[in-house]
């Protein structure tokens, strides 16, 4: 193993101090908090359905009624106790889920013609006021003598770590960025949650205490898979999804033209520098594009455009974002593939090269056109992670997603998974389910005497 960056830390070691002026300073909240009264008020108008759907629409199946119910009752410690049983990141999931197409897009009101009940708030007025008083409300469970190994510090890995820690198993998260949380730290809209927050919820999570932290530290180049394999006595694979798909055409290593994850990741953890940009152009359809063409518009850039070779109907981005950008100023560029970027007679970026797409997605003859831009964000998805593991017998990977079973088990025995890496990017929400579950699921495996079947 080598020693770069190699020194196990405390909770909290290892997370960098954020610049206070980096560019996701310059974001609102764009969901205002409740006050106690606003709280007890939309607590009220709850139902408490019996079989209630929204409990189905939550990957993580936090008992919805129930929390609700204990704000009704002035019982807030008690209502985030019950959210943090199914999901112990219910204080960042209340701000960045999806909530009009999960819990909230399934509440009864909706078919009533009612405001449906606002679920994300009331879980981050009970998850933030249990911050507020510090309380942990778990405890690590008795030493089992087991090891774990957990590669990736993102939500996947962290979900799994606090609850391998109740069932008394030592844990190592090993992470190659310097800073911890994954996507939630570097990925997830400021509008929706700043990174400030991510790194609180994860000190609080780690709070549990007995897990080492190794920054940093990059499986399978700094440590190889098969030394993990013979330190730990299981191994959870939390690692994601790959750096940004790139657009495969001319002149896209003109400075100007960056990924948008990696955009993202700037923007939020180091002060924003766009002097000059007034045109921006983003490339795709997916929740990430417009996540960036939103962040763009935030940070003053005046025109900010869609570019995607579809059309509105099949954006796989979710309605609603799009709808807000527009309303924010975006505009888009429908059925438009890129060809090529463009760089100006100064040699610097000055547009993207497109042509128009007919009904089919097939290139209409003589349609290409310059669309002028001095930057482009591309987001057209993350790559997979499958050249890293695929050296490991047992592992087997479909569409660059890495096969698990219902528990989050690989093919190869001890050796679990979840997150993005087997699902390809969903959401946060969905990575602490299966890592919650790969954890129960680890539990049994090291529970097992050796040579039996579990
Ligand atoms: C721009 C963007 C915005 C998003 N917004 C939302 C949102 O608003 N709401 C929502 O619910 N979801 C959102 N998501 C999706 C969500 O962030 C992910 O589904 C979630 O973070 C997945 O968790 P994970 O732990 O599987 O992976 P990640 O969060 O990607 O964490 C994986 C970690 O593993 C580390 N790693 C990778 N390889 C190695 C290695 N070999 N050795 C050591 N460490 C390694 C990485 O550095 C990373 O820290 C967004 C995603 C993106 C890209
Ligand atoms: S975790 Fe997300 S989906 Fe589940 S109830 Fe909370 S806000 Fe809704």
């Amino acid at each position: 193993m080598s020693t770069h960056g190699d020194t196990p830390s405390t909770p909290g070691a290892g997370v960098t101090a954020l610049a206070p002026d980096r560019g996701e300073a310059n974001f609102a909240d764009f969901k205002p908090p409740y006050s106690d009264r606003e709280a007890a008020a939309e607590a009220n108008r709850c139902l408490y359905c019996f079989d209630a759907p929204c409990i189905k629409a939550c990957p993580t199946a936090i008992n919805i009624p129930e929390f609700i119910r204990k704000i009704g009752t002035g019982n807030v410690e008690g209502s985030a106790r019950t959210i943090f049983d199914q999901n112990i990141l219910g204080m960042s999931c209340a701000r960045v889920c999806p909530v009009e197409v999960l819990c909230v897009g399934s509440c009864v009101f909706n078919r009533m013609d009612e405001k449906p009940i606002q679920i994300g708030k009331l879980q981050r007025y009970a998850t933030d006021r249990a911050f507020a008083t510090g309380r942990r409300f778990y405890e690590a469970g008795p030493d089992s003598g087991k090891s774990v190994a957990l590669v990736g510090a993102g939500p996947a890995s962290l979900a799994c770590a606090h609850r391998l820690r109740r069932f008394g198993h030592a844990v190592t998260i090993y992470e190659k960025r310097d800073v911890i949380g994954g996507l939630n730290t570097t990925g997830v809209a400021p509008y929706k949650m700043k990174a400030d927050r991510a790194l609180e919820e994860v000190e609080w999570v780690l709070g549990i205490g007995g897990v080492t932290i190794r920054t940093g530290v990059e499986i399978g180049r700094d440590v190889t898979f098969s030394d993990l394999e013979a330190r730990h006595d299981a191994v959870f694979l939390g690692m994601g999804l790959g750096p940004d798909n790139r657009l495969g055409v001319p002149h896209e290593d003109l400075p100007g033209v960056v990924g948008a994850v990696d955009f993202i990741e700037q923007m939020k953890l180091q002060p924003a520098n766009l002097g000059g940009v007034r045109r921006a152009l983003v490339v795709g359809g997916g929740n990430t594009a417009l996540d960036a063409v939103r962040e763009l518009l935030g940070l003053g850039i005046p025109e900010v455009t869609m570019v995607y070779r579809g059309t509105e109907s099949v954006m796989s981005g979710y309605a609603h974002e799009w709808e807000a950008a527009r309303v924010e100023g975006a505009t888009a560029r429908w059925r438009s593939q890129p060809v090529a970027c463009v760089a100006g007679a100064d040699g610097r970026l000055a547009g993207l090269r497109v042509i128009s797409l007919d009904d089919n997605r097939k290139p209409i003859a003589g349609s290409e056109h310059d669309i002028p831009a001095d930057l482009i964000l591309v987001a057209i998805g993350q790559s997979k992670l499958v050249d890293a593991l695929s050296h490991l017998d047992g592992l087997r990977f479909e569409k660059g997603r890495l096969v698990v079973g219902p528990d989050g088990a690989t093919g190869r025995p001890g050796w679990y998974a979840g997150g993005d890496l087997i699902s390809g990017g969903t959401e946060v929400v969905n990575a602490v389910a299966e890592a919650r579950d790969a954890a129960v699921a680890i539990d049994r495996f090291l529970s097992t005497p050796a040579g039996a079947t579990a």
